[in-house]
This record gives structure tokens, C-alpha cells and sequence, in this order.
């Protein structure tokens, strides 16, 4: 009781026996100043835009702990590339409670760089501005793809200096320090039940499943062994329907430990993510992981299977027949693929008219992109705009493929060689004519399937770079464009550009570490 009851300062490495998590206060930080805040979710959750200073801003920065909040961070465990690490924890976010919203529906706030915390291990329990503005920017631009994901409310800088090992220039610099308040119905994570199996407190194993199917799954009825195995199949199926838009929109999480990966099927944990600017399932943002490329684009939808079966092991524990699990991850492999399928055909404007064909159609487009050297997002957005031209005539088609492929290809030759791509356009604008709606309409729908903006790897370093010196432009400039991605923005055209050369290789633009 005494561990949950206060926190301890001693930065030594400390497992938490017996405990769901630890009550802790934040420790308070230099001159809070607010830096961005996301208007339509503090409407939501019933909250007005605080000044840049103030109490609101103390509060989201944990200088301010109000008598309401019960701050606590925590514990779980959970596999690091692929091996256990054990007891993990909470290590920089604390939770300050719960917040109803305007339609009732409760969520955590969550204050990520708040300060040490028994998890913290040997770390500082900070965050600095780059990975929260990153976290910030990204979760937020996520949810306005559509996208599973946690929310981020507001990002708050400090007047503290926090110390990173910055990969990039080889000295560690001081950096400025920042808090992200995010936002989640709960945090709960694969690796909080883990660490409970793996622990043997199999009847605190129990209660954390009850208070999450009771709260988050009550649909399923009060736990049973037969629960237990539904409610697996539900967070496959979650897990999943996540994954598949990952996919859809070319984004690499980074990092996919199984402490990183919600219960409820959310994207969660920004750190060493990225965009694919050219479509390459081997791509990966984080070089922590350049080796093994473990968590590259094209591994993700494994990844989450494998996660998925190292939660398995730790429900197992629950349920009458450990292998009445097993039929919901087949059930995430149907899943995944027919949501990734689904969401393609959006993409393409193609109704399920045909099957068979389209499945390899479908599978030829991903095979043509991943050896064109094109820029994913551009390539489809452009796609959405030359349908009629594609379809008008044979002659017109084939040229209007020729210069989708010059606009979109980071190949430096000036001419693109006609490559699979291209012959697979031809194909795509064959199988596009049956489509029984005008192209016209068929544009129309691809626009709303194919974003236009997202969060490019080199633009939020840029933002970064700006607010560090204290300019907000960029930063302000993404937070409007990425809440309408679908939309056009003509004064805002230079944030759809397609990477330039200088970024390719520029680290923080292109290349990420874990530390942060
Ligand atoms: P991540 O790679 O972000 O999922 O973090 C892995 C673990 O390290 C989690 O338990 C984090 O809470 C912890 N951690 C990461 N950074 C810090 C930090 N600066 N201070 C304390 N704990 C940290
Ligand atoms: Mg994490
Ligand atoms: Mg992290």
C-alpha cells in the first residue's frame, strides 16, 4: 500500500510487485508556456483555450495538481524488439484522472514529460519540445485521417534544459523541455497484462481484464471464460482495422513493442515514426533499428500478429482452453487483409465489381510501387485527379500515366523508363472504364480516400527547428492544413510537396533514434 500511496524520487531501477500502478505527483517545471492546443478536441471534452500562461497552463504542465486530480503512472511490461524486458512502466507520462466530455464519454489525460516515476528506471521522466511537437502534431493529424488513435490536447514548453543523447550531432545538447497533455479512454496497453502473467499475479491479471472489458468493452457482458475469448477476437479485430490504415496511408510506427500497442486498438506511443515518402515496405524512420528493420513498413501487419500472440500468452491464463484464443488471430489475418483491401479500392475508386481481378490488380500495384521510387501520397492523390484523363481515350491515358509518374517519381533521370508502374496504370485505367459511376464522381470519391497533406518527416522537423527559436508559423500552418487532409489548401501548396532532395538524408528528417 505504501507503493501506491507515494512516489519515490530515488531514480534507481524499481519493480512495483503486486501493483496496477503507482500514485505519483509531477514534479513541476520552469515557466510553462502553452504552445499549441487542439481547438475541436478541447471543445469536445468541454474545455476553453487557456492564455499562454496561467493556471490552466500550470495544470497542464503539473505544476498545478487541483485536489480533483489523482495523479498516477503505470505499470506494465512488455517485449522490446522482439525480447522481454520486463517491468516497464509509466517512466514520463503520469496520468492526472479522468475528464467527462460533452456526450458523457470519459477519457485520461494523460501529461507525457511530467517527471520521474517509480518506472522511470534511470531515466529523467522529461520529453523535449522536438518528440512532443512530434507526438503533438502527428496523433492529432492522425485522427483527422481517420485513423485509430490517442489524442494530443495541448503541447506546453518549459523553461528547463533536458539532455538527449542527439544522435544527430554527436554531442548531447541541452534541448528544450516540453509536455504533451494526451488523450485516451485509457492506456492500458498489451504489456500491462503481460507483466501481470509474467509476474504470476494472476488475480491482478483478472481485475485489470474485468476493469477493462467492464469499462471499455461493456458490450461483451460481464467477464466469463467465454468473454475473455471474445474480447481477444475483438482487440484482433481492432488491432487490425488500426494496422490496415496504417498501411493505407503509409505511415511506420517505429516502434512496435508490445508496450506500445493499446488495448483498445489505438495508434499509441509517438516516438521514432515516419511517413513513406517513396513507397518502400523496408523503410523504417528509427535507426535504432537499421539492423534488424524489424518495425519497417512492410513488417507492421507481422508485427501486430506477433503482439497479438504475446498478449494470447498472457489471456491464457484466464480462459478454460488456451486454445479457444487462437481462432481470432486467424481472425486478424482475414481481418487486416480484407480492411486493407477495402481501403485500397477506396483509393483506386473501384467498386467491388470484380473480385478475383482486383485482388491481383491490387497486388500488382503494391509490387509496381514498391520498385518505382514514387512518392506514396502524391502518387494516389494524382491518380485521384487524372481519372478522367485516364479514361478518356487510349492516347490521352497513356500520357496522362507518363506525366503522373514524372510528377510523383523521385527518380532523377528526366524521364521516367516506362516501368511496371506504368504498364500497371494502363491496366488500372482498363478495369477503371467498367466502373459503372461517371469519373468525375469516381474523383470525387478517390479526393475523400486520398489525402492530400500529411505530416511529411522533413516538414515537422522544420516546425521543430522553428519553435525552438520561437517561431509558431509552421507549426500553426501544419495544426490547420492537417485537420481538413483531404482538402485542398492552395495557399498552403508548398506542404504537399513532394520531399526535397537536401531532406532525403538529413537526420530528424528522414532518420529518428528511440531517444527522445
Ligand atoms: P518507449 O520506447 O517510448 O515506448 O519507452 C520505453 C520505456 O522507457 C517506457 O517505460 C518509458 O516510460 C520509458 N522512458 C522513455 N523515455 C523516458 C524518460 N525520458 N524518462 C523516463 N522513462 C522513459
Ligand atoms: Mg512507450
Ligand atoms: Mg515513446
Amino acid at each position: 500500500e505504501s507503493l501506491r500511496g507515494e512516489a519515490s524520487f530515488d531514480r534507481s531501477p524499481r519493480q512495483v510487485p503486486g501493483y496496477q500502478y503507482s500514485r505519483v505527483e509531477p514534479t513541476p517545471v520552469a515557466d510553462p508556456q502553452l504552445l499549441a492546443w487542439s481547438e475541436e478536441l478541447a471543445d469536445f471534452l468541454g474545455l476553453t483555450k487557456p492564455a499562454e500562461r496561467g493556471p490552466a497552463v500550470d495544470a497542464l504542465a503539473g505544476n498545478l495538481v487541483t485536489p480533483s486530480m489523482k495523479p498516477f503512472a503505470a505499470r506494465y511490461g512488455g517485449h522490446q524488439f522482439g525480447n522481454w524486458a520486463g517491468q516497464l512502466g509509466d517512466g514520463r507520462a503520469i496520468c492526472l484522472g479522468e475528464i467527462r466530455a460533452v456526450d458523457d464519454s470519459a477519457w485520461e489525460i494523460q501529461l507525457k514529460g511530467a517527471g520521474p516515476t517509480p518506472y522511470s528506471r534511470r531515466a529523467d521522466g522529461r520529453a523535449v519540445l522536438r518528440s512532443s511537437l512530434r507526438e503533438f502534431l502527428c496523433s492529432e493529424a492522425m485522427h483527422y485521417l481517420g485513423v485509430p488513435t490517442t489524442r494530443a490536447l495541448s503541447l506546453v514548453r518549459t523553461n528547463d534544459e533536458v539532455v538527449r543523447d542527439m544522435f544527430y550531432n554527436g554531442n548531447a545538447r541541452p534541448e528544450p523541455g516540453a509536455i504533451v497533455a494526451r488523450v485516451a479512454p485509457t492506456f492500458v496497453r498489451f504489456g500491462n497484462f503481460q507483466l501481470l502473467a509474467a509476474a504470476g499475479e494472476l488475480d491482478n491479471l483478472r481485475a485489470l481484464a474485468h476493469y477493462v472489458i467492464r469499462g471499455y468493452y461493456p458490450e461483451l457482458g460481464e467477464p466469463s471464460s467465454a468473454v475473455y475469448v471474445q474480447w481477444f477476437a475483438e482487440i484482433c479485430r481492432r488491432t487490425a482495422v488500426m494496422v490496415a490504415h496504417w498501411m493505407a496511408v503509409g505511415f511506420v510506427h517505429g516502434v512496435m513493442n508490445t508496450d506500445n500497442m493499446s488495448i483498445l486498438g489505438l495508434t499509441i506511443d509517438y516516438g521514432p515514426y515516419g511517413w513513406l515518402e517513396p513507397y518502400d515496405p523496408d523503410w523504417t524512420p528509427n535507426t535504432t533499428d537499421f539492423g534488424s528493420r524489424r518495425y519497417a513498413f512492410g513488417q507492421q501487419p507481422n508485427v501486430a500478429l506477433w503482439n497479438l500472440w504475446q498478449l494470447a500468452r498472457a489471456l491464457a491464463h484466464l480462459v478454460d482452453d488456451p486454445e479457444a484464443l487462437r481462432p481470432a488471430l486467424d481472425h486478424y489475418t482475414t481481418t487486416l487483409e480484407t480492411t486493407r483491401h477495402e481501403l485500397l479500392l477506396r483509393k483506386l475508386g473501384l467498386t467491388a465489381l470484380a473480385p478475383e481481378e482486383d485482388h491481383v490488380l491490387l497486388g500488382a500495384l503494391h509490387e509496381a510501387l514498391a520498385d518505382a521510387q514514387v512518392d506514396m501520397t502524391l502518387f494516389f492523390r494524382h491518380l485521384s485527379h487524372a481519372v478522367p484523363a485516364l479514361v478518356s481515350s487510349p492516347d490521352t491515358g497513356a500520357a496522362t500515366a507518363r506525366e503522373l509518374l514524372g510528377a510523383v517519381s523521385y527518380e532523377t533521370e528526366a524521364a521516367p523508363a516506362p516501368t511496371a508502374l506504368y504498364q500497371w496504370l494502363l491496366d488500372y485505367t482498363l478495369r477503371l472504364r467498367r466502373e459503372p459511376a461517371s469519373p468525375e464522381a469516381t474523383r470525387e470519391g478517390m479526393l475523400r480516400a486520398n489525402p492530400k497533406y500529411v505530416l511529411r518527416n522533413y516538414l515537422a522537423q522544420q516546425a521543430i527547428e522553428a519553435a525552438e527559436t520561437g517561431d509558431l508559423s509552421l507549426l500553426n500552418e501544419l495544426m490547420e492544413v492537417l485537420k481538413t487532409p483531404f482538402a485542398e489548401h492552395p495557399e498552403h501548396e508548398s506542404l504537399a510537396a513532394k520531399r526535397p532532395e537536401w531532406a532525403r538524408e538529413k537526420p530528424g528528417s528522414a532518420t529518428l533514434s528511440c531517444s527522445s
